[in-house]
């Protein structure tokens, strides 16, 4: 199991991450600011490292700078505002592994912060197929397949189905998908996560897929 940690001071952002990265099974602990930041980083408890670039205290950056000076060589991957993108090219060559512009969606970083944890010395292979009763999707190829036929899917409808069968048998509720396949900056009134589900039912077979009233859906 991989420790993360968060350092975020937007409460809504770090909860949003905190909240993804638990339910995908790793164990996170949140900080607020660079110094503490620094300090949990160095203290060499972590596999990996989520950091905003505007932290109270020390920024992002500086941590950064202070983690490799120490020669720390922890995965890193920074976030950052849209507007700070050139900055972030620059911390990139100050030694950051990856970065995210916000908003994102939180399929993208678990995908960046499972790459970074694979690449990372000592990492332990992930699995590249994910299947229930003979509907498999390949995570390398990004191709869905039931029986012998082959099914084409959209990116959001892959990321849909690939949650459900991350988590089979389990109930996923309407906002855990949108957290994970939209981001949270989408409405959670919408309805977008049903029309996707109709779709996904429609390409895959209607009994994929079970809805459990009131509560969401459920794969396998
Ligand atoms: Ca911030």
């Amino acid at each position: 199991m991989s420790r993360i940690l968060i350092a975020e001071d937007e409460d809504r952002i770090a909860r949003f991450i905190d909240k993804g990265l638990r339910a995908n099974s790793f164990t996170t602990t949140v900080v607020r600011d660079g110094h503490s930041a620094r300090d949990h980083a160095l203290s060499g408890a972590f596999d990996l490292l989520v950091l905003d670039i505007g932290l109270p205290g020390l920024d992002g950056y500086a941590v950064l700078r202070d983690l490799r000076e120490a020669r720390n060589a922890l995965p890193v991957i920074i976030l950052t505002a849209r507007d700070g993108v050139r900055d972030t090219v620059a911390g990139l060559e100050g030694g950051a592994d990856d970065y995210m512009t916000k908003p994102f969606r939180f399929e993208e970083l678990l995908a960046r912060v499972r790459l970074r944890l694979r690449t990372a010395p000592g990492a332990v292979a992930e699995p590249t197929l994910l299947s229930i009763d003979g509907l498999s999707l390949d995570l390398r190829t990004r191709r869905a397949q039931t029986g012998d036929r082959t099914v084409d899917l959209s990116a959001r409808e892959f990321a849909l189905l690939e949650l459900l069968l991350r988590h089979p048998g389990q109930v996923l509720s309407r906002e855990q998908m949108l957290d994970h396949v939209w981001g949270f900056d989408f409405d959670p009134g919408s309805n977008v996560v049903d029309v996707y589900i109709r779709q996904l039912r429609r390409k895959i077979g209607a009994d994929r897929i079970t809805t459990v009233r009131g509560m969401g859906y459920r794969c396998g």
